[in-house]
Parts: structure tokens; sequence; C-alpha cells
């Protein structure tokens, strides 16, 4: 069976990295890679996960399986993160929200994914154009449709809110399921402001669609509090809302794959939707793994450990929108004379380089620099030690 086998596409994402681990040249840049790099270029271990992860090492006695759902202290902290200190089972007055511990955000969407599916075959699952590359495969793999409304204005650079509003309004059915960044749009940085997103709660209330709040990004824009401000303001118009947690990044636990899917419904609802959601987990990974998410609980649940995690987090943002104001200005010192500055309002790891195809391919044979075909590149990825160098080489191909 197998010889017959051709080779499968390299995703467009890692398959940048891959090629970028082979290349010799010392002087290499990866700006595809979809994680965030300190000064120096590393990932390192945060302080606080590594304090933890000394704590948990000493007191655990037993491997035993957890819960189906994940441990029900990490399911508080994903909601004490979403929905702040206040009541967090009842986000909203005769609302309930449950959450099921997943591995990674990816692990989250495909939960979304298999439930939507299961119970709801006609929906049709909406996503910004354009998105991370990985979602209309991980929902399509889930056998639901996939649709996509307009998001970013290339000409402004910014949320096309108009076109987005008028196909919310327009072409969205009932029962459909819209995925929203919660904040960070990957791969555009562009995220509509906060009154827009009531906006966008009443357009799919009114539709009678549920908005999927893929969020994985929480502190990487303006603040914890202040990235939530999007959700917060979704949920007293939508009955129903899905979110999709992800502590790969502002936890810098990518390869721990920690994440959670956060279900909201009317309190009736509640617990018959984490039943089914149950059934889902059983049959792909049946409970979830459980030291990742051990760490986000512990440091959640510990005020001396959260300052501290928030100090870090802190450190890693305000090092992404610094990075963005210095690439700005050394573009402009290159010669550069088309307007960057956009890059500079945008907000999280990534930004559209405004590179075309072949501009990538030139960057990638002459200096060996790798950016993913789309142009996104990640900020987070450019130090003070190779921004002159990235910089001369995206004048030269300009
Ligand atoms: N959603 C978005 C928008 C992302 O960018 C990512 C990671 N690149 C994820 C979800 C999934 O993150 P993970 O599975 O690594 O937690």
């Amino acid at each position: 069976m197998f010889e017959s086998v051709e080779m499968a596409p390299a995703d467009p994402i890692l398959g940048v990295s891959a090629a970028f681990r082979e290349d010799s040249n010392p002087g290499k840049i990866n700006l595809g890679v979809g994680e965030y790099r300190d000064t120096e270029g590393n990932t390192p271990v945060l302080h606080t996960v590594k304090e933890v992860e000394a704590r948990i090492l000493s007191r655990e006695t037993s491997k035993s399986y957890l819960p189906i759902e994940g441990s029900p202290e990490y399911g508080i902290a994903v909601r004490t993160l979403l929905f702040g200190e206040a009541d967090v089972d009842e986000p909203v007055a005769g609302r309930n929200a449950v959450t099921l511990q997943t591995p990674g955000g990816t692990g989250a969407l495909r939960l979304a994914g298999d439930f939507i599916h299961r119970h709801y075959p006609e929906s049709r699952l909406w996503l910004s154009e354009p998105t991370w590359a990985n979602h209309p495969k991980i929902f399509e793999a889930a056998g639901i449709e996939v649709c996509d409304y307009p998001y970013f204005d290339p000409k402004t650079n910014d949320v096309d809110f108009d076109a987005l509003k008028s196909c919310l309004a327009g072409e969205v059915r009932s029962g459909d399921v819209v995925l929203l960044h919660g904040c960070c749009h990957n791969p555009s940085g562009a995220d509509p402001a906060p009154a827009q997103w009531s906006e966008v709660g009443e357009a799919l209330a009114s539709r009678g669609a549920i908005p999927l709040v893929d969020f994985a990004y929480q502190g990487f824009a303006d603040g914890l509090e202040a990235d939530a401000e999007g959700l917060r303001t979704l949920l007293p118009s939508c009955p129903e809302v899905l979110i999709a947690s992800s502590f790969s990044k502002n936890f810098a636990l990518y390869k721990e794959r920690v994440g959670a899917l956060t279900a909201v419904s009317p309190s009736a609802s509640t617990a018959a939707v984490m039943s089914h959601l149950k059934i889902c987990v059983r049959t792909n990974f049946s409970n979830p793994p459980a030291h990742g998410a051990t760490i986000v609980s512990d440091i959640i649940h510990d005020s001396d450990l959260r300052a501290r995690w928030e100090e870090e987090l802190t450190a890693m943002r305000e090092r992404i929108n610094g990075i963005r104001s210095l690439y700005v200005s050394t573009l402009k010192a290159k010669g550069v004379e088309l307007d960057f500055s956009f890059i500079e309002r945008q907000r999280g790891m990534f930004s559209f380089s405004g590179l075309d195809k072949n501009q990538v391919e030139e960057l990638r044979e002459r200096f060996s620099i790798y950016i993913v075909g789309s142009g996104r590149i990640n900020v987070a990825a450019i130090t003070p030690a190779n921004v002159d160098g990235l910089c001369e080489a995206i004048a030269s191909v300009l």
C-alpha cells in the first residue's frame, strides 16, 4: 500500500523552518518561525515556569490519568484569564462556562471542529481572509465546510470593517460558526477596535451564528486584560460562544502543548454540551497531557508567581512593540521610501512585510533570509543584531 504513496507538500510554515535549518550561511535569519525570540534570538524557558516545574517534579507521586476534561483547577485558571476575576463559572448572568484541557490551541480548535461537525453537520465555519495557514486544514479535516469572510485591506493595512460586517450580516447563516482572532491577528497584526467587537457580536447574534474566538496571543498586544476586551465585549450579545486558548506563546510552553476549549452557553444546556465535548475528547486523545497545564494552573493560582509571570509576559510584549518601531525606523534609514509605519501600529508577532513572492524568494536565495510565501514576517525574530542586515537586504530587493 505505501509504495504508491506520493510525497505530501511541506507545511507552508514549518517547511520554511526546515529549509532554514539546512542553510549553512552563519548570517541566516528566520522570520517564518511562529515563536517569540528574545534580544539574543533565543526562545528561553520562562523563570516562573522553571520554578514551578521543579515544584511539580518534587511533589508528583503518581502519573495516573487526568479526567477526560482535564484538571478542574486548570479550567478555573483558563477562565480567570479569559473572563477576569469575576465569576469564572458564570461570566454572564444565566450563562455558564465549561473548559476542557487540550493539547495546544490546535487541539482546542480541532475539538471545536469535531463537536460542531458531529452535532451540526450543516454548519459552515467562517475564517478571516487571510488567516493562520493551519485554520482551514484543521476544520476541513474535521469534515466542516469552510468559508472566508473579508478581513484585511492591503491598501490601508488595516481591518476592512465595512466588508467584514456586510459579509457577517448578509452571508452568514443561522447555525454557522465564525472564527475570530481574540487579538494579534495572525498573519496581519491588525485587530478590530473595541467598539467594532460589539458590532460583530450584534451581527452574529442577529444571524443566529456562534463566534469561535481563537485566543493564542493574550498579553502580547496591549496587556492581559486589554487583550481580552474584544472577547468580553462580544459575550453579552452572543448567547453561545466557543473559545480556543493557547498558552504556547504567553507562557513560552510551545512543545508542552497547552491549550483549552471553553464553551459558554445558557446555563440549562452547559452540562449537556460538556458531556458531548467529552465524547469528542475520548475518541480523539482520550484525556489530556498534564505537565504543561499544571505549570499554567500553578502559576495562575499563586499570586506571587502570577505577578512575576506577568512581568515576564510584559517584557516579551514590550520587546515586540519596541522592535516594531526599530524595524520601521531602520528601513527608513536604509533608504526604503515606502511607508511601513503601519507595522508600528499593528500588534502581536506577525505583520505583512509588503514583500511579494519573488522578493521573498530573492531574500532567501541572496541573503538566506527566510519568510513564508505570503510575505508574513515574525517581527519577534528581529533583533538589534540582525535588524541592519535585514533592512539592507529588504531595501535591496525592493
Ligand atoms: N491559533 C493561532 C492564530 C495561532 O497562530 C496558533 C499558533 N501558531 C495556534 C492557534 C495554535 O497554537 P498551539 O497549537 O501551538 O498552541
